[in-house]
This record gives structure tokens, C-alpha cells and sequence, in this order.
């Protein structure tokens, strides 16, 4: 993606250090294939069923699949036995279940967990100040591995405000690298807002509209 490039450019970071995250969410598996034919490689999903059909038709093509929804407690066998990554881990129970429940003989999980910095205008993710336990807690479980840290922001025209919210997530991570833990993985921006994550860090972009077009359903 162009706009990647560019955003790279003027954050003098080099763009292979940027995974792009294509949000498939209520497109159909032949968009991904036809993505995956133009290079494309890693597929982020919401919606545990829909991702399933989708990784049944399309079983013989080497996709990484992400989990970026809310996560539900009775939906994380699945998460474990067919994700990749997963990055909105919010709560110690879930990361219990997913550890639990990652088939033996499988990579690790790879997890983020989702931080709320907007405060009251999202509820999903942990809220900062009790971060620091839960990514202590999350990285010590069998079968997962705890990579970094996702956010959601809240929509803002303001590309300031933007990537001042992206720069406190990069604090965030700093400081858990501090503490010890070996976390690499930043993932934040989307359509609306990649520039200003790249320009705070991000080491992932999940971007869904500006890949597959505006999306019908939105839930
Ligand atoms: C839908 C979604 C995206 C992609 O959003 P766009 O604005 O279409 O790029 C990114 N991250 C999460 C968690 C999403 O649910």
C-alpha cells in the first residue's frame, strides 16, 4: 500500500518493519484470495464463524489469520485452534482459556492485548493502569506468546490528538519492556488513521476500507 510507503518516508522508518494487517471482516473469501494472489499474506477477522467458512474455503493457500473482535469467552477454543495471532486479549480469564486451549504440537499463539486509552469513549480493551499485571500475568502462560500491545482509539479528525493516543500506547509497551517483559509488536492504525500510528511507532496496521472498500454491514 502506497500510503504505507509514504508514511514510512516521512517517519524515517523503513517499511518492511510495517506489517500490513488486511481486514476481510464481511468480505467474502474470494476477495482474500484474490489479495493473496496480489501478495498479501496476513487476514484480520472479527467474527469467529464468518473467519472459520472462510479458512475452510480457502484451506490451500498459506494465510496468517489475526482475531482482532471483542473476544467471547465460548468462542476461544476456536480462536486457539485456528488463529495465528490474536490481538485483543483484555482480561487474564481469556488468555487462561486460549493458553488451555491451543492445540499441543501447534506455534504458540501470538497475543497482544488490547489497551483502552480513550478512556470512557470505548470499552473495549484494559484500561492502562491495570495493564501492567495482566501483561505480566498473560506472559507467563504456556502456549501463548505476548508480542505487544493493540489499540483502538477513539475516531478523531485530529491527527494530533491521533498520535498523541498512539504515543501513549508506544509508553505503555516501553515500559513493560522495562519491567522485563520482550514485547516487539505495536499494533494500532486503521483506514482512517495509519499515518499517525506509523509516525508513533506502529509495527502493525490493521486496515480494512482502504483495501477491500467500504464495507455494507457494519457491526
Ligand atoms: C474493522 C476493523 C479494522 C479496519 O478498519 P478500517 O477502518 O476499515 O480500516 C481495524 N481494526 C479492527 C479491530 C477492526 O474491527
Amino acid at each position: 500500500m502506497s500510503r504505507i510507503r509514504r508514511a514510512c518516508e516521512l517517519a524515517g522508518r523503513e517499511p518492511r518493519d510495517i506489517v500490513l494487517v488486511a481486514v476481510s471482516k464481511t468480505f467474502p473469501a474470494d476477495d482474500i484470495r484474490a489479495a493473496h494472489a496480489a501478495g498479501q499474506r496476513d487476514f484480520g477477522e472479527s467474527y469467529v464463524q464468518e473467519a472459520l467458512a472462510k479458512m475452510d474455503a480457502l484451506a490451500g493457500l498459506e494465510l496468517t489469520w489475526h482475531f482482532i473482535g471483542p473476544i467471547q469467552s465460548n468462542k476461544t477454543r476456536d480462536i486457539a485452534a485456528r488463529f495465528h495471532w490474536v490481538h485483543s486479549i483484555d482480561r487474564l480469564k481469556v488468555a487462561e482459556r486460549l493458553a488451555a486451549q491451543r492445540p499441543a504440537g501447534r506455534a504458540p499463539l501470538q497475543a497482544l492485548i488490547q489497551v483502552n486509552v480513550s478512556g470512557e469513549a470505548t470499552k473495549s480493551g484494559v484500561a492502562p493502569d491495570a495493564l501492567a499485571p495482566l501483561a505480566h500475568a498473560v506472559a507467563a502462560l504456556p502456549n501463548l506468546r505476548l508480542r505487544g500491545l493493540m489499540a483502538i482509539p477513539e475516531p478523531t479528525e485530529d491527527m494530533a490528538l491521533a498520535r498523541a493516543r498512539f504515543e501513549s500506547v508506544r509508553a505503555l509497551k516501553e515500559r513493560l519492556c522495562a519491567e522485563g517483559l520482550a514485547l516487539d509488536t505495536l499494533s494500532m492504525g486503521m483506514t482512517a488513521d495509519l499515518e499517525a500510528a506509523i509516525a508513533a511507532g506502529a509495527t502493525m496496521v490493521r486496515v480494512g476500507t482502504a483495501i477491500f472498500g467500504e464495507r455494507r454491514t457494519t457491526q
